[in-house]
């Protein structure tokens, strides 16, 4: 489904890098009155900052042209691209420069630039495959920074003394390593060795590199230390060690991320637009998920790297030991983090050699030390723009600016999908993806975190915000700290995230469906709808709250809520619709068991949730009872949808509340006693079970069950009235949903907000529970 995007916008865009006194400003300036966008440019202790507006299709050409046919000394480390609303700019200018505060930010890592990727492959050049190769405009950086400001003896590199020719370069202003902090060549830098399972030398050096693409090449698991921790590497299209790699991990089916040695090689296996090449080879060289092609669909990489997905997380090498692997090898790798499932990526040697232990056959280390974990990005495209889904390299920890000054705050984030988010002034700063909070190592890295950041910063929070799930770790953390604590509600979370990093303000209609997030009332909410005034907001609307049979269990079960809705639904009789799939999933002793639990409320909580209503769609058109990872059975049934061209949709009743109150949602108000709309199901379910029984085809139903819940979200914004639609939330991250609820909110007039930079999961929390705070909303 196409977006078609008329309304004009505005696009800011932040460039880092080399890119002052290059002739940078007259370029854009040339180039915006080429392209006929209004608006301004400036130079700023930040970088350069661009606001244009005007129609999506000439921003984004812009946004391709300004990165690709920029002047030639000018160099990109880094692009942060925002689409916002316009502000009507007439002609455009080249801005005073502005010196105004001056934060000292921490630096993303920065992908290999093109000149240090020219002396890598370059036989002559003193650096010819060294794989630690880096200059001012590339290389490590927020993982090798031990503190402020960013000089070398406050880097990891600070053990290593520069030989005289690096000392010159590092001296000489005309040398492109002028001040580089990493600089290193094979004289007096970092080097490799490859160690076996017990920690013992295998090889070193160039012996090393080649040892371990020979163990990759004959379907070895490989643990590589690269950039901000541990990958495990095995050969993309040896099926058998992709096998071998998800036994030994405990991973079912959540699909891998590979490592492709070139953009070509790329395109052969999957669809590449402008857009998506442009973030594979950006600085922030994120994971990009991708398409693959049909008439290739197995081409070159193996079947279970990705089973019955037709995407691939995609990425192109970012240091310069993964260009000489990838260029050696030739071939796709996987390339998984350097973890068992749940666990914080390891970034030590003997820690790995510890904790990787019967997992990885043999280990490609080094000796410069990883001052934080960062693991991968991941992006797609949706909607025509950039959507972060896991922001880390490449992108933390660079902040979000809420626009005024506020009091410190930190916001300890959710349970899954944590990251941790600490304010200075105006700016928050979002810090690196840090995972399920589920092990101790992973609670040992959300502290270590916290207290980098607060080191960093030299900034102590006097408030710390926190879910209101009373048994998360990061709400225990919270309690602990000493400071005074906020909790903000998990779904209303996710809206202010969402509002933060669009710079949109009050009034809004906010909505957040996602799995599954703490309530106000005892119930576990998950399809929220919040009206967010200024220095207040009340939930205004929910889905009728089903039972969720075992709790955990029946998110690990979708057959469990499905057989919940079709109890709820036709009673009695649901036990004996043998014909549906969901029945027959369950034996005679299972459909007892579970029942009982339905029918006495025993482990068996209620929720909102839209995340499960997927679930139990996906159960009942057969596609899956039991998933193998977090959001298998949603992402599954939004595939199903594929080529499926409808626009037909089952039918949600919305059952009326008094006109809501404005009402805080914070913890003491309890915006669940306040009367909300509630959206009906019951309607929908029993299409679904006509559908199923009149033989409808997968697909159709996915897509009516979609576009379903797509008028959901429109007729309930028509009733709110609120021109703002904010989009926030784990079901999101779904495209087609997305896509079509932009489309249809648009086409009744309203204006759809979404995520871009920040991830519309649990990612995003902490950012939405400073926001919270800062905004008087908890
Ligand atoms: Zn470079
Ligand atoms: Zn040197
Ligand atoms: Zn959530």
């Amino acid at each position: 489904m196409t977006t078609a995007e008329a309304a004009p916008l505005r696009l800011r865009i932040q460039i880092r890098g080399a890119v002052q006194g290059v002739g940078f400003r007259p370029f854009v300036y040339r180039l915006a009155s080429e392209i006929g966008v209004p608006g301004w440019v400036i130079n700023s202790s930040a970088g350069v900052v661009i606001e244009v507006e005007g129609a999506p299709g000439a921003l984004e050409q812009f946004l391709l042209r300004v990165g690709r046919d920029c002047p030639p000394r000018a160099i990109v480390q880094g692009l942060e691209a925002a689409y916002l609303e316009p502000l009507g700019f007439s002609g455009f200018e080249i801005r005073e420069s502005a010196d105004g505060e001056k934060t000292a930010l921490v630096l993303p890592d920065i992908a290999t630039c093109a000149e240090c990727l020219a002396d890598l492959f370059d036989a002559g050049n003193r650096r010819h495959r060294y794989p630690f190769t880096n200059c001012t405009n590339c290389g490590p950086r927020f993982s090798i920074i031990e503190a402020l400001p960013y000089d070398r003896p406050k880097t990891t590199m600070a053990g290593f003394v520069m030989c005289d020719a690096c000392q010159r370069e590092y001296q000489e202003p005309r040398d492109r390593r002028f001040h580089a902090q990493p600089n290193a060549c094979p004289a007096c830098g970092p080097h490799v060795e490859l160690w076996d399972s017990g920690g013992g030398r295998l090889a070193a050096r160039e012996e090393a590199m080649g040892c371990a693409e020979a163990h990759i090449a004959r379907g070895a698991i490989v643990a590589v230390k690269g950039l901000g921790g541990f990958h495990l590497i095995v050969d993309g299209r040896n099926d058998q060690a992709v096998r071998r790699l998800r036994l030994a991990k405990g991973r079912e089916e959540k699909p891998f991320a590979l490592m492709f040695p070139t953009l070509a090689s790329v395109v052969e296996a999957c669809e590449v637009g402008d857009r998506e090449a442009r973030l594979l080879t950006s600085p922030e060289a994120p994971i990009v998920l991708l398409r693959r092609r049909a008439e290739n669909r197995s081409a070159g990489v193996a079947g279970s790297v990705a089973p019955g997905n037709p995407y691939l997380g995609v990425m192109l090498p970012y240091t310069p030991l993964h260009h000489v692997l990838l260029a050696d090898l030739g071939f796709p790798v996987v390339a998984t983090s350097g973890n068992r499932s749940d666990e914080p990526i390891c970034t030590d040697q003997r820690e790995a050699i510890e904790r990787l232990r019967g997992l990885a056959d043999v280990f490609l280390v080094h000796d410069r030390p990883i001052a934080r974990h960062v693991d991968d990005s991941i992006v797609r495209v949706a909607a025509g723009r950039d959507l972060v889904l896991r922001r880390a390299r490449g992108y933390a920890p660079l902040p979000v600016s809420l626009g005024s000054q506020f009091p410190p705050v930190l916001g300890v984030g959710a349970h899954l999908k944590n990251s941790v988010a600490l304010s200075v002034g105006a700016n928050v700063f979002v810090s690196q993806h840090i995972g399920d909070l589920e092990t101790v190592e992973a609670f040992g890295a959300f502290e270590r975190v916290i207290e980098s950041l607060e080191r960093m910063y030299e900034s102590k929070p006097t408030v710390v915000a926190c879910d209101a799930h009373p048994d998360y770790l990061s709400s225990a953390y919270a309690r602990r700290r000493g400071a005074p604590t906020r909790i903000v509600q998990h779904h209303l979370a996710h809206v202010l995230s969402c509002m933060a990093e669009n710079e949109v303000g009050p009034p809004a209609l906010g909505i957040s469906w996602d799995g599954t997030g703490y309530g106000l009332d005892g119930t576990i909410w998950g399809g929220e709808f919040f009206s967010v005034g200024v220095g207040s907001a009340a939930r205004v609307a929910t889905f009728r709250p089903f039972p969720l049979p075992g709790g955990d269990r029946a998110v690990r079960e979708p057959r469990r809520t499905a057989m919940a809705l079709l109890h709820e639904v036709f009673g009695d009789d649901a036990w004996a619709m043998d014909d549906l799939a969901t029945v027959s999933a369950f034996s005679e002793p299972e459909r007892r068991i579970v029942r009982t639990m339905i029918e006495r409320g025993l482990n068996t909580p209620l929720t909102s949730s839209v995340g499960r209503l997927f679930d139990a769609v996906a159960s009942m058109a057969g596609l899956r009872q039991h998933v193998r990872y977090e959001g298998q059975a949603a992402m599954e049934l939004e595939f199903a949808l594929e080529g499926v061209n409808t626009g037909d949709c089952y039918p949600l009743d919305l059952v009326e509340a008094r006109p809501p109150e404005s009402r805080n949602a914070g913890p003491g108000s309890g915006p669940a006693e306040s009367p909300v709309s509630v959206i009906q199901w019951s309607p929908l379910i029993r299409a679904l079970v006509a559908d199923l029984r009149g033989g409808c085809s997968v697909g159709v139903m996915s897509a009516r069950f979609h576009n379903g819940l797509v008028e959901a979200a429109v007729g309930f914004a028509r009733r709110a009235a609120l021109e703002r639609v904010i989009l926030s939330g784990g079901c999101f991250q779904n495209r087609y949903l997305l896509e079509r609820t932009i489309a249809r909110l648009r086409a009744e007039g309203f204006r759809p907000v979404w995520h871009q930079r920040i991830p519309p999961n649990d990612g995003g929390i902490s950012l939405g529970q400073v926001a919270a705070v800062a905004w008087n909303l908890a």
